[in-house]
């Protein structure tokens, strides 16, 4: 039987390289973002590259309601989610004091409660067929506090600890529990977080499709954290070994 894979933020990025992935494997997806005609495109490439069914569902992820509809929707339509790929995220670059309350609240909604919401309409199905998977792209940002994006950086931090609890509740499961961390990559990330100037993304930059590629690969081989490349990996590791406070400031620096 045919797996159906629902991604997340899958117009742009690194969720849409996953699409592409899950596809190539012979996956049917739904791909789910705001930019309807993005999800189109993406669509028709799908169906004629890899002879996928899809389905384009747009919605604004930050709404509870619209969680819900698609949840509803898809049950209605009598398709059944065998793996989740929470991927839709962004951040915002600033000093807290500095950003729009707003925008901060919306970014735990899509970060955090969406990826809760998700994961708690999907897994019941996932549990009683025996079979699935939750993949859940967090980032390097999890592994220390980070001052001009403290939001991000937490939100990245419940979604580590969130998946990783996750992957042990259901150890010895049919169901597959990951987190994909990846440091900063070229995507359209870093310009709606207004980050284009900062150390972090000056240098080190991963290309998209290698990210995805650690992600899937990761997901399929039931690893619980992916973090690409070795530099992210060395770095990720490093933080445990200086003092918090060395972390904090270091992190200060990259964000300025
Ligand atoms: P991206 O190119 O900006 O893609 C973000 C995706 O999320 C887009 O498809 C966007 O689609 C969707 N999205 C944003 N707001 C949404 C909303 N309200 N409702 C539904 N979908 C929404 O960024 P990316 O780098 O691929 O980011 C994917 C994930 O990777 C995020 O969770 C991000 O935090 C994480 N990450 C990225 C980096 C990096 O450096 N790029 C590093 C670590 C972790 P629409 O605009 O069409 O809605």
């Amino acid at each position: 039987m045919r797996e159906t894979v629902l991604i997340t933020g899958a117009s742009a990025g690194i969720g849409l390289e996953l699409a592409r992935l899950f596809a190539a494997d012979g996956s049917d997806v739904v791909v789910v973002a705001r930019r309807v005609d993005r999800l189109n495109e993406l669509a028709d490439e799908l169906r004629s590259r890899f002879k996928s069914n899809v389905i384009a569902i747009p919605a604004d992820l930050t709404e509870k309601e619209a969680r819900t509809r698609l949840f509803d929707g898809l049950r209605r339509d009598g398709v059944q989610v065998d793996v989740l790929v929470n991927n839709a995220g962004f951040g915002a670059h600033g000093a807290i004091v500095d950003l729009p309350v707003e925008r901060q609240l919306e970014m735990i909604e899509l970060n955090v409660a969406a990826l809760v919401h998700l994961t708690c309409l999907f897994l019941p199905g996932m549990k009683e067929r025996g079979r699935g998977g939750i993949l859940n792209v967090g980032s390097t940002a999890a592994f220390q506090p980070g001052p001009f994006m403290a939001v991000y950086y937490a939100t990245k931090a419940f979604v580590l600890h969130f998946t990783e609890a996750l992957a042990t509740e259901l150890r010895g499961s049919p169901i597959i529990v990951t987190c994909l961390a990846p440091g900063p990559t070229h995507t359209e990330f870093a310009s709606t977080a207004e980050l284009e100037r900062t150390r972090l993304f000056s240098s080190g930059v991963m290309d998209v499709q290698t990210v995805a590629r650690a992600g899937y690969r990761g997901f399929r081989q039931n690893k619980a954290i992916v973090i690409p490349g070795l530099k992210n990996k060395a770095l990720a590791f490093a933080v445990r070994l200086v003092p918090r406070a060395v972390a904090r400031r270091i992190v200060e620096m990259i964000n300025s």
